[in-house]
């Protein structure tokens, strides 16, 4: 069969499971109306699927480095693999160091390609490129957000503003911190004025993204508000209301969808459905929840 046909009958196929997981849903909650829900497209997600990674070419070395601040986890720090502990036996344990080597390498050599990027015109105002931070050595969760801020630009780190510190009061209601995460945004360059990323900015940078998701490949990706979310679900037209607390695939990794934390200091009312997705999240990891999210 073709690849094209096979993406086809993929995307096809995944679009029927969507409307009965939305049937599925609707029973859940008592309607049984039978409603017909919008029918979503699924080709990007199928393309992605059979066409498998695309890797990201060689970029110059030659541009100014900048004074990029990013934390890499160094090899002699305790690696916490997946939060639980697990205690890896001798041979094991040198396979592992050697798995870390190769991820650290691979990272930080990504992370120069990153730090020398002028593959869009956002590079002429930032002042430094905001790679992403955290765990990368097999993180619980990745976080991905739309752009760095102001904030963002000037420490070379995302999600330290004021939307960053309430983003950290959403984690620890569901056992996760800065240490058991890794947060990034779809574009690496500040936009000027914090306005939101141009289409072919995101293209331009995306394959950054897609490499540091292959690299470290988290057990699950939380998108935060609906730059990242219509990107990575492929759900191009989606609203955030249609596509938050719904659950979607990037490689095979499971990714969830909620509002971005600036937009629910915007409007409380996003607070609630923002606690539900992250409970979702919480449960389909085998996540204690203790509390709720402020
Ligand atoms: S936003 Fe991404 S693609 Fe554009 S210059 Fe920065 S790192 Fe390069």
């Amino acid at each position: 069969m073709e690849d094209s046909d096979r993406k086809r009958n993929l995307a096809d196929a995944l679009s029927r499971t969507d409307s009965l997981i939305d049937r599925f849903s609707d029973i859940l909650k008592g309607d049984l109306s039978g409603q017909e829900h919008p029918k979503r497209d699924f080709t990007a997600t199928a393309n992605r699927i059979i066409d498998g990674p695309t890797k990201v070419k060689a970029l110059p070395q030659a541009q100014a480095s900048h004074a990029l601040q990013v934390q890499v986890t160094p090899q002699t720090q305790t690696t916490r693999m997946d939060g639980f502990n697990a205690r890896p036996s001798a041979t094991a344990s040198t396979m592992r160091v050697k798995d870390d080597e190769r991820l650290h390498m691979s990272f930080n050599s990504l992370l120069q390609d990153c730090q020398n990027c002028r593959r869009c015109g956002l590079c002429k105002g930032r002042k430094n490129v905001v790679f992403g931070s955290g765990n990368v050595e097999r993180p619980i969760v990745m976080i991905v957000g739309e752009g760095p801020g102001e904030e963002e630009d000037i420490m070379g780190q995302p999600f330290v503003g004021k939307a960053g510190k309430y983003l950290d009061s959403w984690l620890s209601p569901i056992s996760l911190s800065r240490d058991n995460i890794y947060i990034t945004n779809i574009v690496k360059c500040r936009p000027p004025q914090n306005r939101d990323p141009h289409p072919e900015e995101k293209t331009a940078c995306y394959p950054f993204l897609q490499q540091q998701i292959e690299i470290i490949h988290p057990q699950a990706i939380l998108c935060l508000g609906k730059h990242a979310s219509n990107f990575l679900t492929g759900q191009l037209d989606a609203t955030m209301g249609a596509m938050h607390g719904r659950f979607y695939f990037f490689d095979g990794i499971p990714v969830i969808c909620t509002y971005h934390p600036a937009a629910v200091l915007r409007n409380l009312a996003l607070k609630r459905p923002v606690w539900e997705d992250l409970k979702k999240l919480a449960r389909y990891l085998g996540l204690p929840i203790q509390g709720r999210s402020k």
